[in-house]
């Protein structure tokens, strides 16, 4: 039986184009279904209507946009498995990781709908000032305009939830473009979207090149320009656009800091969820833990636990409920990551397990003596692969943290307030998660990076901000 062509979204309806695209797994080339890519004049329709629903769609009742994004929530629930088979079988992401992803939307949208029922003004007294006696200020947050979203592939559906919940939550128009290796996650979220009684141009989904996303970023008509993905290529948009509001959540080489406070059980947590999360996604997520800096005192033990825990990693077939890792995207990917090893390896870096590569596979890999100017430590791997490093005091692990080019998370392990209060304040990062893993995020958090790791904030109430501006209405004679 051949698999059914998705159609794309154009102002809320289905549509199909006449040049197929075929989305295959990583793990094993097996098709996970096609779609088309969004034709010239399907694109041009779809900025047409943003523009034009803008401001009937920013005037629309909250009730109405609340109902939408609980009504997504809820299908995006009861279609949970089917929708996790869907983003495990375009993206090789392991079922378990795929089913927690599944959540998170559904998360996500509840999260946006509560949000949408909230969003409020605040009134002002201007009689402060002798001048403005009888006058008050009505201040409102209205949206910027029409939004561009533009998504990665290594979370084909939460990153595309965390665009468009917070514009539906604003009533921002939203054309959003998914990743080139995972549209399916996001075209299935437009069948959800299509049951809302939510205005015709207030979203489209549209497959497209990177070319024509790159005219739609410089289209004056979606002034608003939500962009995650890679470093070069978000801070490409930016200077293509700066007249636009842009907002990038780019990717990072996040650090864990493990203090010689830890004692025995602390480690033992500490080098489990190091191992879990250097690995999960196989590596890539903009937040997986990449460099670790421990204290000297504590720095034989976890590195010891830190290899055990990942050598009972089960890796493999991500369709399997017992993978930890599967696959890379593809296999320039993984032969990417493998470079970087050899070449770390080559300037007298050490492997302590994994270092092998089996098509879009790399083995879990955990790295020591790796020299500061090597890639795997200075640049994003965005692989499973871990690298560790003694320090001789906290200050200085808080040093070699900021010692890079990026800044979203950090993760400190410490029992100490101090230290944690140090963090906070000393490391050039957009959040420090103490007692665990940088690689945490909840919906109702602000979250985004500094430095190369990006501008602007995620986050559903964060980025309902992102999507919009004040205007003031001034009252007299009150
Ligand atoms: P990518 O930059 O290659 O692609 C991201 C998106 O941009 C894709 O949809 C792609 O088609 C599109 N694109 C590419 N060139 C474009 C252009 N010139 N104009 C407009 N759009 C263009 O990134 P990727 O490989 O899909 O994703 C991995 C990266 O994303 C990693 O660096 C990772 O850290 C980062 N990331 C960041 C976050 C975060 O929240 N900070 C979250 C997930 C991923």
């Amino acid at each position: 039986m051949s698999t059914p062509t998705t159609p794309y979204w154009v102002a809320g309806r289905p549509r199909t184009g006449t040049d197929p695209v075929e989305v295959r797994s990583p793990h094993d080339g097996a098709v996970a279904g096609r779609t088309t890519t969004a034709s010239a004049e399907d694109v041009e329709a779809a900025v047409a209507a943003a523009h034009g629903v803008r401001a009937e769609y920013a005037a629309t009742p909250a009730h109405v946009r609340s109902a939408a994004l609980d009504h997504v929530s809820r299908r995006l629930a009861e279609r949970s498995e089917e929708i996790a088979a869907l983003i495990t079988a375009e993206s090789g992401k392991p079922l378990k990781w795929a089913r927690l992803e599944v959540a998170r939307a559904v998360s996500t949208f509840r999260w946006g709908a509560e949000e949408a029922r909230r969003w409020s003004g605040t009134l002002q007294r201007l009689d402060t000032d002798p001048a403005a006696t009888g006058r008050m200020a009505l201040v409102r947050r209205a949206p910027r305009g029409p939004v561009l979203g533009i998504a990665p592939f290594n979370f084909p559906l939460n990153l595309v939830a965390h665009k468009v919940a917070p514009a539906i939550a604003v009533g921002a128009p939203i054309v959003l473009k998914p990743a080139p290796a995972t549209p399916l996650s996001a075209l299935l979220l437009g069948e959800v979207l299509a049951e809302t009684e939510l205005p015709a141009g207030a979203w489209s989904v549209l497959p497209v090149p990177d070319e024509v996303a790159a005219r739609l970023v410089r289209d004056p008509r979606l002034p608003v320009v939500s962009f995650t993905g890679s470093v070069p290529v978000g801070w490409s948009i930016r200077e293509s656009a700066p007249r636009k509001h842009v907002t990038l959540e780019l990717g990072g080489n996040a650090a864990v800091v493990v203090a010689p406070d830890q004692d025995d059980d602390a480690l033992a947590w500490a080098a489990g969820r190091i191992a879990t999360f250097a690995m999960y996604q196989a590596g890539q997520s903009c937040i997986s833990v990449q460099r670790v800096f421990a204290h000297r005192d504590v720095a034989g033990t976890l590195t010891e636990r830190v290899v055990e825990a990942v050598q009972k990693l089960v890796t493999g077939d991500p369709t399997d409920e017992a993978t930890d890792v599967g696959p890379l995207i593809d296999e320039q990917a993984a032969r990417r990551v493998e470079g970087w090893v050899d070449e770390a390896v080559a300037a007298g870096a050490r492997v302590l397990t994994g270092g092998a590569r089996d098509g879009a596979s790399y083995a879990p890999t955990v790295l020591t003596d790796v020299p500061a100017d090597a890639k795997v430590s200075c640049e994003e791997v965005f692989g499973p692969v871990v690298v560790l490093d003694p320090v001789d005091s906290v200050d200085e692990a808080f040093a070699r943290v900021n010692d890079s080019r990026f800044g979203l998370q950090a993760g400190v392990f410490t029992r100490d307030l101090q230290v944690a209060f140090r963090a906070a304040q000393v490391l050039e990062v957009g959040g420090v998660v103490v007692g665990d893993v940088p690689s945490f995020r909840a919906d109702q958090m602000p979250y985004g990076g500094v430095k190369d790791s990006g501008t602007g904030r995620e986050g559903v109430h964060a980025a309902m901000e992102d999507l919009t501006e004040e205007r003031v209405l001034v009252l007299t004679g009150i």
